[in-house]
């Protein structure tokens, strides 16, 4: 699998990406990160390093994947919502038109990924006779960003993100939004919003897709699977957790089947 952006090191840009295969291990550890992680670019982070098997042909480290640029990461997210089995389904909406609530259906194989433009991950801007060159926020921006007030987030980011230093501070407006435009478009990019039409009204709606999903995993579901079998086979957590998904799932079935059999 090949990431929309990459990872430019040593001048190379990596985009291979493999994950690990879903254990109970992975999927608890995923439910726990929102709670353990300071703010959600953290919890992003370690999210995909301990999901990812090899990233850029390297060890997927956490400062590796801070280093990823936004979008690359919000793909590798929906990507791992896959992974954990989850290919879209149904979703709900509000109608901003008539205010009914109505559900529609995504498939997440069917929505595009735009892959990045030339220059990745830098872009470079003319203005006033001056060049600027920025470059994507990645990971690391995000996560630095995190706290910082609204007003002040954007001229701040923009700072950090020239390439070559002597930026106005502060930037003024026209800049900030000509180095915005010419990074989008170097940007790669995952549908983050889809036309949803309602059923009740007909109106067109733009509709909202989180990217970071797998975040919101309870473990709720999955420890009492694990109690089910620690019940039944008197297996420790560890062994249960360290079952692939599958094997774990066959094992519920055989239970379920024993018990039908038993009534
Ligand atoms: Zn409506």
């Amino acid at each position: 699998m090949q990431l929309p952006g990459g990872l430019l090191e040593n001048g190379t840009r990596r985009r291979d990406w493999a994950f690990r295969p879903v254990s109970g291990a992975l999927e608890l550890a995923l439910a726990e990160v929102k709670e353990e992680a300071g703010c959600a670019p953290q919890a992003v982070t370690r999210a995909l390093s301990l999901a990812l098997d090899r990233l850029g042909g390297a060890v997927a480290t956490e400062e590796r994947v801070a280093a990823l640029c936004v979008a690359d990461r919000q793909y590798l997210m929906r990507e791992l919502e896959r992974h954990l089995g989850n290919e879209g389904g149904w979703f709900q909406a509000d109608c901003r038109h008539c205010g009914g609530r109505f559900d529609f259906r995504i498939d997440y194989a069917d929505l595009p990924v735009q892959e990045a433009g030339a220059g990745y991950p830098e872009a470079g801007i003319d203005l006033d006779g001056r060049q600027w060159r920025f470059r994507l926020p990645t990971g690391a921006d995000q996560e630095a960003l995190a706290g910082l007030p609204d007003t002040e987030a954007l001229p701040w980011l923009l700072k950090r993100l020239a390439v070559d230093a002597n930026l106005p501070d502060p930037p003024d407006r026209g800049l900030v939004a000509a180095a915005e435009a010419a990074l989008e478009a170097v940007s790669p990019g995952i549908v983050l919003t889809v036309q949803a039409a309602c059923p009740e009204c007909g109106a067109g709606n733009a509709v909202d897709l989180d990217p970071y999903r797998a975040l919101a995993r309870p473990a709720d579901h999955l420890l009492q699977e694990v109690h089910q079998l620690a019940l039944h086979y008197h297996w420790s957590e560890a062994d249960i957790l360290g079952l692939p998904r599958a094997r774990r799932q066959r094992y519920l079935q055989l239970i379920d089947r024993a018990r039908g059999m038993a009534e």
